[in-house]
């Protein structure tokens, strides 16, 4: 793990004392997260990074997985699809099963820490345990337009939280408690998104038969249908009428995302006969994941719906060019034309990686300016700074907090 004297070079001296400041005034406080996996995923990733450079701070802090069958996780991962807007119908047979695990989780979980970080809707109903100390509820993914009823059910929980957090101004709902907007972060120190030598590239693009031999247009995602693949796979068509190039579809699933297998059927259906498709079933490998962003010429990021997508950011920092879906937070990390390029169809899509594949001056420059951007709003520092600020806030609960 990386010292947070490391990052001095990266994001400046001041940022690192800003983080021992505010982790000085949260001494003697424990911190406790919760999620529904430990790998696979954006919550997994930022939590691995995150729970330790806290430490390294002197703060407290753990990170704890519940537990869940297959039935549990179904549901779960219905409530994801429904609360991004897909129609799917939601029974009461799902909310039993929903909160016969959650009871088994309470039953079963030590929920004592000071400060309680519940992150998405899997382990909500853990807040019924609260006695006496602080929760939040971290919302990863886009509510902007949730199924009322799945909402409603949430809103349950939510109001015994002290404060909610989202990703994004257009997810924030109203609420009875007080609601921050946090972005997530990547951080530029880890296995992904280090510098990687050329031969490290090289080794792992030879070892999935891939030949540098015409351009490179990548998605790296879990397989999942708000990733939209098979929407990618009709854009990459579109451009390969015009330029001979190639796609890596590259992913695995999350062990709280049982449609992941389903998917992949559909998407290596759909790419039959085209042999400059290569569809990768990831094993969780962080340097693989950073040298297919590093080989790409183009990185596209085609979601339906999006939380915030943290495989943006590790490509704008690679000062990659991007086309990604103007959903969710992608626009925060996109400024159209200027750190890489928006897109609203399938059309769309194929029409920006044509138009970068032919400008390579054009394409480098988005690429410059999005690893900026990414320095100056989506690491990790900046994160954990606007995390301790919200952890003090829980103790003033009448001030203002300028994040
Ligand atoms: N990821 C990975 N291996 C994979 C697919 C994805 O390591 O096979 C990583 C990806 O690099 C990123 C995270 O998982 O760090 C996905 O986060 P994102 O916000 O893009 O999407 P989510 O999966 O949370 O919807």
């Amino acid at each position: 793990m990386a010292k947070l004297e490391e990052y001095i070079p990266i994001v400046g001296q001041s940022i690192i004392d800003d983080l021992r400041l505010l982790a000085d005034k949260l001494k003697g406080k424990t911190i406790q997260h919760i999620n529904s996996t430990s790998v696979g995923g954006g919550v997994a990733e930022i939590l691995s990074r995150m729970s330790p450079l806290i430490k390294d701070l002197g703060v407290d802090a753990k990170w704890d997985v519940i537990k869940g069958g297959e039935q549990f996780f179904e549901v779960t991962k219905k409530f994801h699809n429904v609360l991004h807007g897909r129609p799917e119908e939601v029974t009461d047979k799902d909310f039993e099963v929903f909160m016969e695990t959650s009871r088994h989780n309470i039953e079963s979980m030590e929920t004592q820490a000071d400060i309680m970080f519940i992150h998405d809707p899997q382990p909500i109903a853990l807040v019924n345990k609260k006695s006496g100390n602080k929760w939040i509820w971290r919302c990863h993914i886009d509510v902007s337009n949730p199924n009322k009823r799945v909402w409603e059910f949430l809103m349950d929980f939510i109001v015994k939280y002290d404060s909610a957090v989202f990703s994004s101004p257009s997810f924030a709902q109203k609420l009875p408690i007080r609601q921050f907007l946090i972005s997530p972060s990547i951080d530029p120190l880890s296995e992904k998104n280090m510098e990687l030598a050329p031969e490290i590239i090289d080794a792992v693009l030879k070892k999935y038969g891939i030949i540098r031999n015409k351009p490179i247009i990548t998605q790296i995602s879990r397989f999942d249908r708000l990733k939209d693949p098979l929407g990618v796979i009709d854009a990459y068509s579109l451009v390969k009428k015009y330029i001979d190039c190639q796609l890596i579809l590259a992913g695995g699933t999350a062990a709280d995302d049982p449609e992941g297998a389903k998917v992949i059927d559909e998407v290596i259906e759909k790419a039959k006969g085209d042999s400059d498709i290569h569809i990768l079933l990831l094993s969780q490998n962080d340097i693989e994941v950073n040298a297919l962003q590093r080989a790409s010429d183009v990185i596209i990021q085609k979601s339906l719906k999006e939380g915030f997508g943290l495989t943006v950011a590790e490509a704008l920092w690679k000062a990659k060019p991007v086309v990604a879906s103007n959903v969710g937070g992608i626009p925060l990390q996109i400024k159209h034309k200027y750190s890489g390029l928006l897109c609203h169809s399938i059309d769309g899509a194929g029409f920006a990686i044509k138009q970068l594949l032919n400008s390579p001056g054009y394409a480098k420059r988005l690429g410059e300016n999005g690893r900026e951007h990414i320095r100056n709003n989506y690491l990790i520092t900046r994160h954990i700074k606007e995390y301790m600020l919200l952890f003090l806030s829980l103790y003033h609960p009448e001030e203002v907090v300028y994040l």
